[in-house]
């Protein structure tokens, strides 16, 4: 691998040739704020077992334990600040260069970071709000949240009694269909995408960059391990990603 500030210099041209630039992020963004990747040893995924969508709806146990589990990650999820990364993003739109982030993140901190809401697709959901199951009103998880003790974690809506649910995509939920849409859409309008932060090993948000590569758009790569998809990469980072991308955005300004 070529050195650090080659590949800086690298993907610098490549950001200053293309005319329509993207961004696909994973948890590997989110983890320098302190979100820790639900795959990793000792994340809730190992105190607490998967709910899937089927069994949220039709057992009263699997809708309760869902949500203690939720209660518990939501305490993370409230201290967490976007890093460096995030805020170079968020930089990258101002300067007019990044037109849209898809992330398969649920933390909402490519919005805090300065990241218009009407440009980032959450493929995932978020966790920022709760969803009624039945008629879709939503509700910030913060409002949810508070009542839980009282409801014995299975809160229901006020307008229709339908289940509430954390706005994510669960386990044998489908993917939303407009977010998965507009994703490829951008992808296939991308001459440049920036993928930061995933392992691509979960489909089809995997398949989002090879859109782009297969249209001909170049793909830079930021991510701590190997990708079954480095090939396809025009540069490679493996180096944090708050790091890599400031770089990019000092030496794109200097
Ligand atoms: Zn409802």
């Amino acid at each position: 691998m070529k050195g650090f500030e080659e590949r800086v210099r690298e993907a610098t041209n490549l950001i200053k040739q293309a005319s329509y630039v993207t961004a696909f992020t994973g948890a590997g963004i989110s983890t320098e704020s302190g979100i820790a990747d639900f795959r990793s040893p000792g994340g809730v995924w190992d105190r607490y077992r998967i709910v899937t969508y089927q069994e949220f709806l039709s057992s009263s146990e699997a809708r309760k334990e869902y949500w203690k589990m939720k209660h518990e990650l939501y305490k993370d999820l409230r201290e967490a600040r976007p890093n460096k990364a995030h805020l170079s993003l968020a930089e990258l739109e101002r300067l007019g260069i990044l037109k849209a982030v898809i992330t398969q993140n649920i933390d909402g901190l490519h919005q805090d970071a300065g990241n218009s809401p009407e440009i980032v697709i959450e493929l995932h959901g978020t966790n920022r709000k709760a969803i009624c199951v039945d008629c879709s009103r939503t509700w910030p998880i913060e409002k949810i949240d508070s009542i839980l003790e009282e409801v014995d974690f299975d809160p229901r809506c006020v307008h229709c009694g339908g289940f509430i649910k954390p706005a994510t995509i669960s386990f044998g939920q489908p993917m939303p269909e407009m977010e998965m849409f507009r994703a490829m859409d951008e992808a296939r309008r991308s001459d440049l995408m920036l993928m930061i932060g995933s392992s691509l090993q979960v489909e089809p948000a995997a398949s989002i960059p090879r859109i782009t590569h297969q249209k001909g758009g170049a793909l830079i790569f930021i991510n701590r391990t190997e990708t079954p998809w480095d090939h396809i990469a025009t540069v490679i980072f493996r180096e944090p990603a708050s790091e890599v991308l400031s770089n990019i955005l000092e030496s794109l300004k200097g």
